[in-house]
């Protein structure tokens, strides 16, 4: 796939850019430094890839905004090998981020075009994450437990079945609050407890329901 020299240019200058934001997990800046987000976002919009900013997709959903990406990456600490699973695979941008980092990655995405269009963009990139499309706020239990859960969605409480499928010490990353925009929580689990710390503010599109229609 094509990955013109001026592009790498533009993704370094966007780690910096990261960097001066605050973000120093040296592997989550290799990651945003290596993947190639302008192949992720709409053709049209491929110039400003490499801006740090939230871009349109397709069916009225976003791709975050790089540093809202690193950030999320950053408090989740993924180290190679670890199960991931994320609710809300989008563009895959951000699922590629994980790949990067030799993390396992489990996604899930409830618009059936997203998910199809971000397995082609991943595999031809040479990540093959399991994919799936449905309704993330399920998790996904064949695969259960996982060493870290990621939502990439806002939603008033964290569905019940996420906590249930996150491992013992596991950490779960989701934008939690009933307005438009949205608190940043980092849940640990400790034995049967878990542990929550806020991270700031953030907006995301809404954690859906599945709806037939
Ligand atoms: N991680 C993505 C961000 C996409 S925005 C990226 O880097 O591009 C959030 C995504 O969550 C949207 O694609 C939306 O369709 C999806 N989503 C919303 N509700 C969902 C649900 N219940 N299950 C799975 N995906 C959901």
């Amino acid at each position: 796939m094509q990955d013109p020299p001026r592009y790498q240019g533009l993704r370094k200058r966007l780690t910096e850019q990261l960097r001066s934001k605050g973000i120093s997990n040296p592997l989550v800046l290799h990651a945003i430094g290596t993947v190639p987000r302008h192949l992720f976002v709409d053709t049209a919009l491929r110039e400003h890839a490499y801006e740090d900013k939230a871009l349109p997709l397709m069916a009225d959903q976003t791709i975050s905004q790089p540093y809202t990406v690193a950030f999320q990456t950053e408090l989740l600490d993924i180290h190679p090998g670890l199960k991931v699973l994320e609710i809300g695979t989008g563009s895959g941008y951000q699922t590629a981020i994980l790949c990067a980092m030799g993390a396992e990655v489990y996604s899930v995405e409830l618009e059936r075009a997203l998910y199809e269009r971000a397995k082609s963009i991943l595999n031809a990139l040479g990540y093959y994450p399991q994919l799936r499309w449905g309704d993330g706020r399920f998790g996904w239990p064949t695969y259960a437990p996982f060493d870290r859960i990621l939502l990439t969605a806002g939603t008033e409480e964290v569905p019940e079945p996420l906590f249930q499928q996150l491992k013992e010490g596991g950490i779960l990353v989701a934008p939690v609050g009933a307005s438009s925009y949205q608190t940043m929580m980092r849940y640990q689990k400790v034995g049967d407890k878990v542990s929550a710390e806020k991270k700031g503010h953030f907006r995301f599109v809404p954690l859906r329901k599945w709806e037939l229609s």
